[in-house]
């Protein structure tokens, strides 16, 4: 079906395939065909999208249309909210909603707020009001107790990544919001994972929702090529930069446990001459934002992350994922693979697995449904073979993650257990996703 037909305002019409095309969406995803008609009709919809099927699209443009056809007013209220877990993915989903809104009539406004830089220029940009506004939840709560915005005009709710934001600890302050929020108005639930705290969450705030649940489909469902090589655990390093360099890859954004290893591999890169950074949390936002960019921009050729990337991060082929250390959960390992083989393009995610986490790897495979077989790359042949308790030396100055994913000796932090607890629920309901 392709765009003309979900149901969109003739008079915005024009407007929303002029921004389409210059995307280069020349038809709709399959979470679009089916969400946006009935975003359109106003019912709350809740679904289960895979990671990169579209699903900003799909909520962005019915809200799009419902914020041009309000009225002007001075200053602007804001219609529709969007909460979403992580500042990179906040500042990706307005990014996309100011693109889809660049040619309507009116100009809509979108106000873009996250924590971990200053409140100060948030609040004057809010001074005029928004039209959107697109959050992580602990900061538009602070931007609310200094009398920023308010939320009485809401018509529209988006959760975007719902199990995320509960998984990272944000139900209080979502509670909080709720409550804030006008009864009467519209709620669109979008998450990767339906756990039962997420299912209670959606029974307590939808009103007879549209499920949807988006099929396996070229676009919805993107190749990526999932490879398991063997490899001990000091030799990691070498490994990487002789795939980077014999498999001539453009891009590769490469997962690791800590900031400290993300600090230490990128490093070590760059010494052999490839163009590399870390990306973590504890890097400042303007040097974030700048790492990313330079990523886009194919400056960089490597990114050695920390899970904090792997959501939020959209860049459109991305070809390779590498998992130097292996996630913590198998819910981890969908987020991370799915930074590859974005809408429908194909991407390989590469796992090393040495004798140490052979047993986690194991444990992955299990709860995705994969049987990934091994590899062995010529001259980083693994010398310790996978025993039960075999705790082989790991790289002196890069810890590996134990058989858990937890790095050796460190005991589990809050986020940790929060993690843990996740994925607990998660193996309990038997879903592989
Ligand atoms: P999302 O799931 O919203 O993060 O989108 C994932 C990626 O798909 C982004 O790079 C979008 O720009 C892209 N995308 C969204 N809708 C379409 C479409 N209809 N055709 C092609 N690409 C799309």
């Amino acid at each position: 079906m392709p765009f003309s037909s979900l149901g969109f305002s003739p008079t915005l019409l024009p407007s929303f395939l002029r921004a389409v095309a210059e995307k280069g969406y020349s038809t709709p995803t399959a979470i679009q065909s089916e969400a946006i008609p009935a975003i359109l009709q106003g019912r709350d919809v809740v679904a289960s999208a895979q990671t990169g099927s579209g699903k900003t699209a799909a909520f962005a443009l019915p809200m799009l249309q419902q914020v041009a056809e309000t009225a002007d007013q001075t200053p602007r209220r804001v219609h529709g909210l969007v909460l979403v877990p992580t500042r990179e993915l906040a500042a990706q989903v307005g990014e996309s909603i100011v693109s889809l809104a660049r040619y309507l009539p009116r100009r809509v406004k979108v106000a873009v707020v996250f924590g971990g830089v200053s409140i100060n220029p948030q609040m004057m940009n809010l001074r005029s009001g928004a039209d959107i506004v697109v959050a992580t939840p602990g900061r538009l709560i602070d931007l609310i107790d200094h009398n920023a915005l308010t939320l009485a005009s809401v018509s529209t709710l988006v959760l975007d990544e719902a199990d995320r934001l509960l998984d990272m600890g944000f139900g209080d302050e979502l509670g909080r919001i709720l409550d804030m929020l006008p009864r009467q108005r519209q709620n669109l639930f979008f998450s990767a994972t339906f756990p039962p705290a997420i299912e209670t969450l959606a029974e307590a705030m939808l009103n007879q929702p549209l499920r949807i649940k988006v099929q396996a489909g070229p676009q919805a469902e993107p190749e990526i090529v999932q490879r398991a090589i063997e490899v001990d655990a000091p030799r990691r390093t070498q490994l990487l930069r002789h795939l980077v360099q014999t498999e001539k890859w453009q891009r590769v954004l490469v997962f690791v446990a800590t900031k400290h290893a993300a600090e230490i591999v990128a490093d070590k890169l760059r010494k052999a001459d490839i163009e590399a950074e870390p990306f973590h949390g504890e890097l400042s936002q303007g040097k974030r934002n700048q790492v990313l960019q330079d990523f886009k921009l194919k400056i960089l050729q490597v990114v050695v992350a920390t899970d904090v990337a792997a959501r939020g991060i959209d860049i459109a082929q991305l070809p390779v994922v590498v998992n130097y250390d292996l996630p913590r959960s198998a819910i981890d390992y969908t987020h991370r693979i799915g930074r590859t083989g974005r809408a429908g393009e194909s991407g390989m995610a590469i796992s090393f697995v040495s004798a140490v986490t052979e047993a986690h790897w194991q444990l992955i495979e299990k709860r995705q449904h994969l049987n990934v077989p091994r590899e062995q790359i010529p001259g980083f042949e693994p010398l310790h073979a996978a025993k039960p308790g075999n705790m082989e030396s790991s790289d002196a100055r890069v810890p590996e993650p134990d058989a858990n994913g937890g790095i050796k000796g460190k005991r589990p932090s809050k986020k940790d257990k929060l993690r843990e607890a996740a994925a607990r629920v998660q193996s309990g309901q038997g879903q592989g996703q």
